[in-house]
């Protein structure tokens, strides 16, 4: 008997009772290898004791101080950093408890920006399909997940979506990734016209796409496109790195490696490394200064906003990655871990397709290789995956839906940063066995 609203109605997941390294355990005593950090969250390890004891001395000095009355010192340390490390022209970071609330502070930073200037008529979103932006009702609108949306698309604001960057499905026959990418911009550009150029507000996209579609890596040149077409149309570019961000990728943003810059940023699950919750929106200067010459402040705030707990464990999970040089570390066990990823399912009768960057990799599961026809959705294979993985004591990230939100199935592996190759290998050698357990149950 549970009192817990679980995420399913019908099934009690097991009890967590530990965390230390790349391990969680339940109450039966069984050990879980973390190969997805939860949903790319946990980035260090399980219990690092660094992150601990800031929290500790955080609790004891001061627990909480509304935001409308104070700041925190750890806050603005926090947000120095962030701008320190942010790309050129970050100039204030908005602290918030998760990823949905980054992401619904961006929408309404972006929109009251264009207040400020004295565009109030742009009013309208463009994002892309078979993405993820959170679960509240403005950043469940401009997501893209079909399945997530369906039930409550009568209440959600109307927004544009234009096909996301999904080679593997929609690179033509012929095409270079290149052109591809400057089709996909040519796209938005029609639909920015479409809606009415004077009438958008932003172009929203996750730099590399998480869950709804299994990771999807950009073609060279696309976000430097995007980026064109944006400016071309006075529009704001918002990146969505609530998963992507803060390292996962092997650069702190993942936008660094596609040489632009957006207007706004969020970040949220590697901010905190899942020890405390907290997102956190970066803004360009242009933006803040806008604000500040209007109205002198942005129409917004939570209770929770600039927790100094949270603060505390994100300054600490940040001050480890650059201390123990885990960005470098990223990159080079995400070298690794696609040759043992591709090692094992480069043949595999069903992986259609393995990508992904850093310590940020998708598979994506057909029933045939050559057609890339997926296996019925009835089958429900990613849930099979999950529970094959969890029985083999393995944590993965699996998810249907793939190519259109119905149809499709796929894995996520996001590890802590701290894997190493044996933990890595692992993970391989135990997910194996599970897709084929669970292809030969369907
Ligand atoms: N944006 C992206 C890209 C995400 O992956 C997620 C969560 O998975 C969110 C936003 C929402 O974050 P949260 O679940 O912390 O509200």
């Amino acid at each position: 008997m549970t009192r817990v609203l679980h995420r399913h109605l019908h099934r009690k997941p097991p009890v967590a009772v530990g965390g230390a390294g790349m391990f969680l355990t339940d109450a039966e005593g069984r050990r879980y290898l973390d190969a997805c950090g939860g949903a790319a969250v946990s980035c260090l390890w399980h219990g690092h004791p660094d992150v601990l004891a800031a929290i500790h001395e955080q609790v004891d000095r001061l627990a909480y101080a509304h935001t409308s009355f104070f700041t925190t010192e750890v806050a603005e340390t926090l947000a120095d950093e962030l701008v320190r490390t942010g790309p050129a022209g970050t100039s204030h970071v908005y602290f918030v408890s998760g990823g949905s609330e980054a992401v619904e502070a961006a929408l309404k930073m972006a929109r009251q920006y264009f207040v400020e200037i004295g565009q109030p008529q742009r009013s309208h979103f463009v994002a892309r399909r078979q993405s993820y932006h959170g679960n509240t009702l403005g950043a469940l609108a401009v997501g893209g997940n079909e399945w997530r949306r369906r039930e409550f698309a009568p209440l959600l604001i109307d927004v544009t979506h234009v096909a996301p960057c999904y080679p593997y499905r929609d690179l033509r026959e012929g095409e270079t990734p290149e052109a591809y990418g400057r089709r996909l911009a040519a796209e938005l550009d029609e639909a920015i016209v479409a809606a009415g150029p004077d009438r958008v507000i932003a172009f929203v996209a996750e730099t590399v796409g998480g869950a709804t579609a299994g990771v999807l890596t950009p073609v060279p040149g696309y976000f430097r496109a995007v980026r064109e077409v944006c400016d071309r149309h006075g529009v704001l570019l918002v990146l969505d790195e609530v998963m992507c961000g803060m390292g996962r990728t092997g650069t702190l943003h993942a936008c660094e490696q596609e040489g632009v810059v957006p207007d706004l940023i969020t970040i949220a699950k590697g901010l905190g490394g899942g020890f405390q919750p907290i997102g956190a929106v970066l803004a360009q200067r242009r933006l803040v200064e806008a604000m500040s010459r209007g109205s002198g402040f942005f129409q917004h705030g939570h209770t929770y906003l600039g927790h100094p707990v949270a603060c505390a464990a994100a300054l600490a999970v940040q001050r480890v990655i650059e201390r123990d040089g885990l960005l470098a570390r990223v990159r080079s066990s995400g070298t690794a871990f696609e040759a043992m990823l591709r090692a094992r399912f480069g043949d595999h009768p069903h992986v259609g397709d393995v990508r992904g960057r850093g310590l940020f990799w998708g598979v994506e599961l057909v029933r045939d290789r050559a057609s890339k026809a997926p296996f019925d959705p009835a089958g429900q294979l990613h849930a099979r995956v999950k529970r094959e993985a969890m029985a083999r004591g393995l944590m993965t990230y699996p998810m249907g839906g793939t190519i259109d939100g119905r149809r499709g199935d796929h894995v996520v592996l996001a590890p802590p940063f701290i894997a190493g190759n044996e933990h890595l290998g692992e993970i391989v050698e135990r997910l194996a066995p599970a897709i084929d357990a669970a292809i030969a149950s369907l």
